[in-house]
């Protein structure tokens, strides 16, 4: 980190610092400049750092610190320079094919679940959707079907030769769910809910951690951070909108994060147009421009009867639509060398 102390800085205030700097066991390298002093500080391990920023800060004798590394460091690029690739069964997210992760919003009922899963298949999707613990901003709104609505995921999947891929909202359940899903799902409302990112990080399951729809991208990493922490290196980040100004669309679907994450970690990025948008008109549209800016999978919502659909109805694509959708991503995936 660098130190900029404050221009009224006294010598025996910039040897203080200097002192403080040294009896935490890093090197100092001051620059006295003749307006003012500019101390770096180096070899400060990651996990004192931030205390140091802060009790440096607090000193009237110092104006600003800045961090030179990161605040995450084991999904960084700089620590890991080649791309993660991660494969759960017919799926691979992080090849130089874009993986199709469909279904519809929430599970439910068979029949449903198992035509959609059929569809998709046929389309070119390796892996399977659904909700059956539902995070939903209303408590009067279906909430999902629970263990049942697993139970209907594994089977369709199974029953197709897809891989799935579900939400996780409780700690206490990564277990059972593990049960019966392939990829766990943390939701944007859980971005930050750092127990279940721990216990996540402790399962033999891929998690797809989906973006806060408030946060940062550096939020964001520092989230995955915890789940690679725990021992789980198998993370796929997911853009899927922030809250912005607009209200046309549900969500902005934030694509220049998308390119921004490919530079700054070597984890897989998944998009999410059916959240970041929230109209199914748009979806298409915004899955090519996803595959363009270098997405490694997308995930869509997809329905038997979208009119009908429980949850999400009015983003969500017709079988029909979602064939259509690939056959339109190919030839973008082909111009920036990769296929679907
Ligand atoms: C979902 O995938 O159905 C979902 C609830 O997504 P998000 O957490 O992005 O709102
Ligand atoms: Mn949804």
């Amino acid at each position: 980190m660098i130190i900029v102390m404050a221009a009224h800085s006294t010598r025996e205030q910039v040897a203080d610092v200097e002192q403080r700097i040294t009896d935490w066991g890093y090197g100092v390298h001051p620059i006295y400049g003749t307006e003012r002093t500019v101390i770096g500080a180096v070899g400060v391990p990651d996990t004192d750092k931030q205390r140091y920023i802060e009790q440096l800060e607090r000193l009237e004798c110092v104006e600003r610190v800045i961090a030179i590394v990161r605040p995450y460091k084991f999904v960084s690029r700089d620590w890991k320079p080649e791309s993660t690739s991660i494969t759960v069964g017919p799926a691979t997210i992080g090849g130089p094919q874009i993986c199709l992760m469909a279904g519809p919003c929430t599970v439910e009922d068979y029949p449903l679940t198992l035509a959609t899963a059929q569809a998709i298949k046929a389309s070119g999707a390796t892996v399977l959707r659904g909700g059956a613990y539902k995070p939903c901003t209303s408590p009067y709104s279906f909430q999902g079907l629970g263990e049942e609505g697993l139970k209907i995921l594994r089977a369709a999947a199974d029953e197709t030769g897809l891989a799935v891929i579900t939400e996780i909202m409780d700690p206490r359940n990564v277990e059972m769910v593990c049960g019966y899903t392939d990829m766990l799902q943390i939701g944007t409302r859980n971005m930050q809910n750092y127990d279940l990112l721990r216990e996540v990080g402790k399962a033999s399951k891929p998690v797809m951690l989906k973006r806060g729809m408030w946060a940062k991208i550096e939020e964001w990493l520092q989230a995955a951070e915890y789940i690679y922490l725990e021992g789980n290196h198998d993370i796929m980040l997911c853009e899927r909108g922030i809250r912005t100004f607009e209200t046309h669309t549900r969500n902005t679907l934030d694509l220049s994060a998308v390119a921004a994450v490919k530079q700054l970690s070597h984890l897989p990025v998944v998009v999410d147009p059916s959240h970041g948008t929230g109209k199914s008109s748009l979806v298409a549209a915004m899955s090519r421009a996803a595959v363009a800016c270098g997405a490694d999978a997308l995930m869509i919502e997809v329905h038997q009867h979208p009119d009908k659909a429980i949850k999400d109805a009015a983003q969500a694509l017709s079988h029909e639509q979602f064939d259509a959708l690939v056959r339109q991503c190919r030839p973008v995936a082909e111009a920036v060398g990769r296929t679907i």
